[in-house]
């Protein structure tokens, strides 16, 4: 390790190629070993707990603090990267994409606008297009990067909204909302908590969602959609559909109900922050049938397109609303309607990370069939799981298997149905202890579950097997 220069606390030009040594060794013995890694190791939260104490006054120099957190910190990390986590729903980073983030921070890009940085937002352009075409959507089509599915809905919401106002000759992001009845939201059971949210930000409220339900899994009413708009009598109104839900991968129905809402004033919105990648795949390509009819579109970069967090798309068919929603100016900042792109007015952040390297160097190094194979790779795994769960006598799936989402329970023979729900609840935290794999349990149909979501580019058949196996060893602790 190299002498801290005494005289000087601040950071020096001379610590950096160290540095830049250090972070390889690092990143190559970690990525060697990540694929048969616990995602969280004994003494993990510990680990992370020991960090602490007062802000130091004199640092340890730029060595030392990376070795610390190599050594130390990076036992109190879930090593969510590798092939083993299936928790909510959350991808790996691709080689090139990986690498592609370092570039972001190396050159510490400034997406805001051309001015402060002419490749991050060409790079965003690109990468906007490229969606377009992978989701196969017709032109017109516009967007913007976010730091997620929850950030892509506020925006895309947040346009819905401003849609609405226009229609009853109000502008809401001059007047806001005074002047306005409220805004009618339409959802089913499968309105995910993130959209919820963005209700709430947006003050159009979560608890004012009318829900189109016809059964205890949460599927969607058309025919309570269709009656709730004819009370409208041709007032303006949001309908937001969930394009894969993650408790088993289902979908509301797109197609139908864009045909529904053809005939009304409505900004259909459709929050596919993982589904959406269904379209790339003839397997499943009509789950999303219909989305080509939706005013905007949610969908995840950090998901199932395996770029690092954080990462999302915002798409929609209103540029010039989404512009005027988020609209940016003052004298000393770029000009929102100059002729080249101000991403950084586009939505909620106004200086942002260069996200659009990650995406563009995926995109770029596996193209279409690229996506299509992690896609289908993780379908295949999904197949394989569901036939081990179906196969084995004290496992019970508890629902098909649209996509990448297996929802099954443990059902040990001898156990009554009125334990099952706190045995899978005990399950779950059995797993989260044991820490070889990271799964979820949620509720579907009212019972307990775990819901395995398989979404990274390396989870590998024996991964699957592996995971089975240690479920079943862990439920047959609990059930004796
Ligand atoms: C994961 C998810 C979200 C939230 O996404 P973030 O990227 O965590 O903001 C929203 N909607 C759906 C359907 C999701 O699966």
């Amino acid at each position: 390790m190299e002498e801290r220069n005494p005289s000087f606390p601040g950071p020096r030009r001379e610590e950096l190629e160290p540095v830049l040594r250090q972070v390889f060794e690092e990143a190559r013995g970690y990525l060697a070993g990540i694929d048969e890694r616990a995602v969280r190791e004994p003494g993990c939260d510990a680990a992370a707990e020991a960090f602490g104490g007062g802000l130091p006054e004199r640092g340890v120099g730029a060595a030392a603090a990376l070795a610390e957190l190599a050594r130390d910190g990076f036992r109190g990390a879930a090593h969510t990267a590798g092939p083993r986590c299936f928790h909510f729903v959350m991808g790996g980073a691709t080689p090139a994409a990986l690498g592609a983030d370092f570039f972001a921070t190396l050159l510490d890009q400034l997406a805001y606008a051309w001015v402060s940085s002419p490749l991050a937002v060409r790079l965003e352009q690109v990468v906007l297009g490229w969606l377009r075409e992978l989701f196969e959507l017709p032109a017109g089509w516009s967007g913007v990067i976010t730091t997620g599915a929850t950030m892509a809905n506020f925006v895309n919401l947040a346009v819905a909204r401003q849609w609405c106002g226009q229609e009853l000759g109000v502008d809401v992001a001059e007047q806001g909302l005074y002047g306005l009845a409220p805004i009618p939201v339409f959802a089913g059971g499968y309105l995910h908590p993130a959209a919820e949210k963005a209700l709430s930000m947006l003050g159009l409220g979560r608890g004012t969602v009318r829900r189109c339900v016809r059964d205890a899994v949460g599927r969607f009413d058309v025919h309570a959609l269709a009656r709730g708009l004819a009370d409208l009598k041709g007032r303006p109104a949001i309908v937001c559909l969930t394009a894969g839900e993650p408790t088993a991968g289902d979908f509301d129905p797109i197609a139908e109900v864009a045909e529904l809402v053809a005939g009304h004033p409505v900004w259909l919105h459709v929050d596919g922050a993982f589904g959406l990648f269904a379209r790339v795949s003839p397997r499943t390509r009509a789950l999303c049938d219909g989305i080509e009819r939706a005013q905007s579109l949610t969908v995840d970069g950090h998901k199932w397109l395996n770029v690092p967090y954080d990462c999302g798309f915002a798409l929609n068919r209103a540029p010039e609303l989404m512009g005027h929603t988020f609209r940016y100016a003052a004298s000393y900042l770029a000009r929102p309607d100059e002729a080249r792109p101000v991403p950084g007015g586009f939505g909620p952040e106004s200086s942002r990370r260069a996200r659009s390297f990650a995406a563009w160097a995926t995109l770029r190094a596996y193209g279409r069939s690229g996506v299509r194979a992690i896609v289908e790779g993780n379908l295949d795994r999904a197949v394989e799981l569901a036939q081990l769960v179906d196969a084995a006598p004290d496992l019970e799936r508890l629902a098909d298997v649209p996509l990448n989402v297996v929802c099954f329970r443990a059902r040990p023979p001898g156990i009554a149905e009125g334990e099952l729900d706190a045995l899978n609840e005990r399950l779950g935290a059995a797993l989260l202890a044991d820490g070889r794999f990271l799964v979820g349990t949620g509720r579907h149909d009212g019972r307990v579950a775990l819901r395995p979501a398989i979404s990274s580019w390396r989870t590998r058949p024996e991964d699957i097997a592996l995971f089975v196996a240690v479920v079943r060893e862990l439920a047959s602790g609990l059930a004796t």
